[in-house]
């Protein structure tokens, strides 16, 4: 057992988990469903909108429909008087009501077309939004299940390498763990350096002749001169 390999691969793997769970707190994923379901919901406002409009325009077409239900009701009933009248003046009283009431039928026909025309631009917005409510739960449903697959991969993994870690703390000298630990926290994650040629991999800084002579005359595990990280000198 290499206690400067298991040092290296503590470090790396401890990298690999902190890069998982920023992955996991940060997926593409999250952000592309967040967007979709930003969409939905602004779309839920409109359609709401189009329903209570379109909910209106039937309620005016009925009450037209009832107005000139009502009109042809009373006109029928004036022809039918007015068939049986031989008042002349009472005739000529009756058809001028049938005028009017004509008149307002017309007034009415001509309201509808309009209320028509509404319907129909409103009933298509409908649709329309119904269309697009459509292919973004669909999205939503793909983004959805390509997120949980995602999700459940990174913490296998992270699960895995944690595992791996705890076998690797265990085969280390509780003493070496604890400097590492330490050091891990001075510098930012990266506690353990190697040499790599003069350099330090940790620092990168180039070291002096007289400061790699020391060190290739100590332990496989030291210190960095610069940067003080624990230094794997040799493998
Ligand atoms: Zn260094």
């Amino acid at each position: 057992m290499n206690t400067a390999n298991d040092l290296l691969e503590l470090q790396q793997i401890d990298l690999d988990i902190l890069r998982n769970r920023k992955l996991l707190d940060n997926l593409p994923e999250a952000s592309n469903l967040q967007l979709i379901r930003n969409q939905q919901k602004e779309l839920a406002r409109k359609t709401t909108k189009i329903t209570g409009l379109l909910k209106d325009q039937y309620i005016e077409s009925d009450e037209n429909d009832q107005k000139k239900s009502a009109l042809t009701t009373k006109a029928q009933e004036i022809n039918n008087a007015n068939a049986t009248l031989s008042d002349y003046r009472l005739i000529q009283s009756n058809n001028a009501e049938l005028d009017r009431i004509a008149k307002r039928v017309e007034k009415i026909d001509f309201l509808q077309k309009s209320v028509d025309a509404e319907i129909l631009r409103l009933e298509e917005l409908r649709d329309k939004s119904n269309q697009i409510k459509e292919s973004l739960d669909a999205r939503e449903a793909v983004l959805l299940n390509e997120l949980k697959e995602r999700v459940e991969s990174l913490k296998t993994e992270v699960a895995n390498l944690a595992a791996r870690r705890e076998a690797l703390v265990e085969q280390l000298p509780p003493d070496l763990y604890e400097q590492y630990r330490i050091s891990c926290k001075q510098h930012a994650h990266i506690g353990v350096g190697k040499l790599e040629g003069r350099s330090c991999s940790g620092c990168g800084v180039e070291l002096q002749q007289s400061q790699l002579d020391i060190l290739r005359r100590g332990e496989d595990i030291s210190r960095c001169p610069v940067c003080k990280r624990l230094l794997v000198v040799r493998k």
